[in-house]
């Protein structure tokens, strides 16, 4: 039987359809190697550069997710060998520099405390010490989805330009793209890794990628083993509105509509709304008393939130109560973190009303739990941040 009501599908992605984008999808399957592809994919190729703020960048959309998006980056940047630099500061930094390490190449993780990000000083640092240019690649994670943080991408790039180093910058956006400002011209990303369900606000089935000349160029001269992944066919095709296989088709009449709803909503807009709304979401956490994961205000995430429960307590058990009392779905903790966190997802199709829901179901699901939070406060605390910030600014009032 259904539950009644609305299921709070609250984790950092899979985020929740739009309905535009729903009804989007919902038509007959088209011949992929039809008329109606080429017009389809090239407005799809073009609204993502926009979105990834790129004019030199050129866009691959393979079937598969952010996984598969890690992969395609590192078969057609490195070979067995190659030496790459890594920061273990997550879940997900930790399983893209395992993925290039599973191609061979010499991962260099340098290990940090969970709950920051990467050091551009380090960077730096390692990157001065390497005078031979042995470092092929540095891996960053923009938006660690595990704990909450975003890696300042600007700094990294930074750093690299001081140290005057050639090795390709590779950046993961899989929880950052469509949500938190992202530059891939302006911080020379060579190439950037992303998946559909998250910030572009689709089911999951696809691995979308931005790729630098340059990075296009090492694609030609690399000698890795590569077949479904291999960019060369899928560059060609791509920019003739086809696919060397079979494409996700109906995500991309999806991926059309989400792409128009972000580029007329503004992206700028779209940045503040989710700088809102987690902000919202933080004053909540503060007002229970709790520990936000990220420690570094600068480093804080605008798509989800880890909150850290008090010892003693167990947020899985949060999870569950919420999960089966509520109806509502919480990130659980990952990796080390499981039991030590929970995660607030507040990204994509989202608004005032239903963060505030939100933060009352886990108010709820936590008191449920037995952790002592003092119901209201939280909710109270979000409510008073949105009255503030919607508050109408003197130039809005009418006479
Ligand atoms: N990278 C980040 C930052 C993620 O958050 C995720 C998944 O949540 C992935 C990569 C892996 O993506 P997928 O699960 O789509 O393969």
């Amino acid at each position: 039987m259904d539950r009644p009501g609305r299921h709070f599908l609250q984790i950092p992605g899979p985020t929740n359809l739009p309905d535009r984008v729903l009804r989007a999808m919902d038509r007959p399957l088209p011949d992929h190697r039809g008329p109606e592809m080429p017009g389809l994919v090239a407005e799809v190729r073009e609204g993502l550069r926009r979105v990834f703020q790129t004019q030199t960048g050129e866009v691959l959309l393979f079937p598969g997710s952010g996984t598969g998006a890690w992969e395609a980056s590192v078969v057609n940047t490195l070979e067995p060998g190659d030496r790459v630099l890594a920061f273990d500061i997550g879940q997900f930094s930790r399983l893209y520099a395992e993925c290039a390490a599973r191609f061979g190449a010499e991962v260099d993780l340098v290990p940090r405390r969970w709950g920051t990000g990467v050091p551009a000083e380090v960077v730096y640092d390692r990157l001065r010490a390497d005078r031979a240019h042995a470092y092929r690649a540095v891996l960053v994670v923009h938006n660690e989805t595990s704990t909450g943080v975003t890696s300042d991408v600007a700094a990294v790039r930074q750093a690299m330009d001081a140290a005057d180093h050639p090795a390709l910058l590779l950046v993961d956006v899989v929880s950052s793209l469509g949500s938190i400002d992202f530059r891939f011209d302006e911080w020379r990303v060579d190439v950037a890794v992303c998946g559909t369900q998250k910030g572009l606000m689709l089911p999951p089935g696809m691995a979308v990628l931005c790729v630098s000349p340059r990075a296009v160029d090492r694609s030609r001269t690399v000698r890795s083993a590569r077949y479904f992944f291999d960019w060369g066919p899928m560059l060609e095709e791509n920019r003739r509105g086809y696919f060397p296989y079979t494409p996700a088709t109906l995500l991309l009449y999806g991926l059309r509509e989400a792409l128009r709803m972000l580029l007329e909503e503004g992206l700028p807009n779209v940045f503040t709304r989710h700088a809102r709304l987690a902000e919202g979401v933080r004053q909540a956490v503060r007002a229970w008393g709790l520990r936000i994961l990220c420690e570094d205000p600068r480093e804080y995430s605008n798509s989800l939130t880890a909150v850290v429960v008090p010892e003693g307590y167990d947020a899985h058990a949060v999870l569950q109560v919420a999960e089966h009392r509520l109806h509502l779905s919480l990130g659980t903790g990952l990796g080390p973190l499981r039991g030590r966190v929970f995660r607030i997802g507040h990204l994509g199709w989202l608004n005032e009303l239903e963060v505030l829901a939100t933060v009352a179901g886990v108010e709820l699901a936590m008191h449920l739990a037995g952790i002592p939070v003092p119901l209201g406060e939280g909710v109270s605390a979000c409510q008073r941040y949105f009255a503030d910030q919607l508050a109408p600014r003197p130039a809005e009032t009418p006479a």
